[in-house]
């Protein structure tokens, strides 16, 4: 039997909380696999909200599918955000088809839109436009679309129209715009040497760091009523300051903290626990899990999900030392030691207040 008040008590009680993790990918619309995720959901006490997003690979529709047969497969359990496409942006039809997606989205239960990294770091118009874009793309390219475009504006007032919540994973970790070896935690310099196309280092001809982030404080600021989840805490995870100065300034701003808590466990603990606590109800927990048929990728460097997320439980509701080898081999980090109900509010309640219809 367990102690009343003592740590495993309260590790307990949190693994019985009812949980939301507000940033998931379901890439699979495998049975088994849906059937096997249901039953960890279920231990776990978690639901997840499952988020599409755009990949010039063509990957959306696919996505699109999985979302909705892992929402009917597993009811109550899994919801899910729509995206919508950049093929053609430049083109006069743009926003009508993009709108039409959004609106498809909703009709299907999809409770708001991702927008992805890719507008801001991929997504150019073409050279001496206007032409066409996307397509076969050997043609020259010219300026760099960013999220604060006019031409998002029709699309984003008709996510805003529609009650729907706007996702946006703009720009990435500041360190992308550092060398390997100054990149402050182990997972970035293994995600950045895997991923080399997205290391803004390497891309002196694409917007930087700051660029990515002001077009975003300009997107937000010319849509005051747009409800908008910042993800990776809106890409300023190096600076609890950073993002609580955008929380400041814009009121209908969440930020989601998925794959960046190691960001928070190598700053100063009082700071990211003052951060924490002052806003309790605009920080939503996730963890950018992507579920594969058979198999479930985490960010944090621990393979299982489960231990992920006592990990994270951990970390956040106790004032044990956890292990963080995402940060780097050996690294510990002790506990915040959060109230029980800024952990609810963290880990349930912001997700449906930000998300309205997440039950
Ligand atoms: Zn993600």
């Amino acid at each position: 039997m367990t102690e009343p008040g003592s740590a495993s008590a309260l590790m307990e009680r949190l693994a019985a909380m009812r949980k939301i993790d507000a940033h998931t990918h379901v890439l699979t619309a495998d049975a088994e696999t849906l059937d096997g995720l249901g039953k960890t959901l279920e231990r776990q006490a978690l639901r997840w909200l499952d988020i599409c997003w755009y990949d010039s690979d063509g990957s959306l529709p696919k996505q699109v599918a999985a979302a909705r047969a892992a929402r009917g497969r597993l009811p109550g359990r899994v919801d899910w955000l729509t995206a919508f496409s950049l093929d053609g942006f430049d083109r006069a039809d743009w926003a009508e088809k993009a709108i039409a997606e959004v609106e498809a989205g909703r009709a299907a239960g999809a409770l708001g839109v991702k927008v992805w990294k890719n507008i801001g770091m991929e997504l150019r118009d073409p050279e001496g436009r206007p032409a066409r874009h996307g397509g076969a793309s050997s043609a020259p390219q010219g300026a760099w679309v960013m999220i604060d475009d006019p031409r998002f504006d029709p699309v984003l007032d008709r996510i805003e129209k529609l009650d729907m919540t706007l996702t946006a994973h703009i720009g990435e970790p500041r360190n992308c715009w550092l060398p390997l070896d100054r990149m402050t935690v182990a997972g970035d310099r293994e995600y950045f040497s895997e991923h080399p196309q997205y290391h803004g280092l390497l891309h002196p001809e694409m917007p930087g760091y700051q660029a990515q982030i002001d077009a975003r404080d300009r997107m937000q600021a010319r849509h005051p009523g747009l409800r908008v989840v910042g993800c990776h805490f809106a890409s300023l995870e190096w600076d609890v300051a950073e993002i609580a100065a955008r929380l400041d300034r814009f009121p209908r701003l969440a930020v989601d903290t998925a794959a960046r808590i190691c960001h928070l466990q190598i700053q100063n603990r009082e700071l990211v626990r003052g951060f924490l606590l002052r806003y309790q109800d605009r920080i939503l927990y996730g963890t950018d899990a992507i579920m594969m048929q058979g198999t479930v990728r985490t960010d944090t460097g621990i393979s299982s999900l489960e231990a992920a997320y006592e990990a994270d439980l951990r970390w956040l509701g106790t004032d044990e030392t956890v292990e963080a080898p995402v940060v780097g081999p050996g690294f510990q980090s002790r506990g915040l030691g959060l109230p029980f109900p800024v952990m609810e509010r963290l880990f349930r309640e912001n997700a449906r207040s930000w998300y309205p219809g997440l039950a």
